[in-house]
């Protein structure tokens, strides 16, 4: 056991996290007050009750309103980002959607709209900050949310399976890249987490029990569950894990 408990302290830094006005990403933000860091929320609408949880434990927050479907947001929150802190230290990419349709019946519209998000964003918001980390040689950490669908094929979610087993495969290419320039790059896969993602599924009686009976935990996960292995990636005690998916996941994929 350590006697120096420090090494997982987020004291001094600051953490820029997308999707940031509720389920996963709320709970991150939370978490990382609660570990001392300054939090930047990026979404497309208020972050208030996000600020309100942040408040409560003491903690600094802005919000940045950001559509993240369009490239185009990109240059508005790094610039955004850095007129409220001089460096961003932690990049959690965590908004994400999902459209369930019969894969025979998907359109394009729908394909683009799950992969430019989870997938193309998840790429260009990494590299729009690591850019500045490499040429300030001071490193950072990418946390990247892929899921239980980075790892198997799902049902009538085709572009989200293909847009999370994207995320797991870009943490790697990217952690090969950079982790000579001192950034970590890895991810988190959630399992079933009680969240908006998921209310269609909590709401359908028979899928609901499904899921629960293959669970090991014998539950829905819940944003403070993956606060753990949040804190834990974006703090010094990662400094050497470059390239992983931890899943957070009940032990569904042990199953
Ligand atoms: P959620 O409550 O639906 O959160 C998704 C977040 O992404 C929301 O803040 C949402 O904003 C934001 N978002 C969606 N489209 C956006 C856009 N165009 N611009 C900006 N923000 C946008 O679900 P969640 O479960 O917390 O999901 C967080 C991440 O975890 C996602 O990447 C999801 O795929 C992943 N995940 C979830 C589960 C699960 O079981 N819940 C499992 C594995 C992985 P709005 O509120 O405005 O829509």
């Amino acid at each position: 056991m350590p006697q120096d408990l420090s090494m997982f302290s987020l004291e001094g830094k600051t953490a820029l996290v997308t999707g940031a006005n509720t389920g996963l990403g709320q709970g991150i933000c939370t978490a990382y007050a609660a570990a001392g860091a300054n939090v930047i929320g990026v979404a497309r609408r208020s972050c208030q009750e996000t600020a309100e949880k942040i408040s409560a434990v003491g903690g600094c927050f802005t919000e940045i309103i950001a559509d993240l479907s369009d490239m185009q947001a990109i240059p508005q929150i790094v610039e955004e980002a850095h007129r409220a802190h001089d460096r961003i230290d932690i990049l959690v990419n965590n908004a994400g959607i999902i459209k369930r349709c019969d894969a025979a019946k998907v359109t394009a519209e729908d394909w683009d709209a799950v992969t430019d998000l989870n997938e193309k964003m998840v790429f260009f918001l990494s590299q729009a900050f690591a850019k500045n980390w490499i040429q300030d040689n001071k490193g950072g950490k990418i946390i990247n949310i892929a899921s239980m669908l980075s790892y198997q094929g799902g049902i009538r979610v085709p572009a989200y399976t293909a847009s999370k087993s994207a995320v797991m495969g870009l943490t790697r290419a990217l952690a090969n890249e950079w982790a000579p320039h001192r950034i970590n790059v890895n991810a988190i896969a959630p399992g079933y987490m009680a969240t908006n993602n998921t209310r269609n599924l909590r709401s359908d009686a028979s899928r609901n029990d499904d899921i629960l009976s293959r669970i090991p935990a014998c539950r829905w996960g819940t944003p403070e569950d993956i606060a753990g292995a949040a804190i834990f990636l974006a703090s010094d005690a990662a400094s050497y894990v470059h390239g992983f998916t931890l899943a957070v996941d009940g032990g569904w994929l042990a199953r």
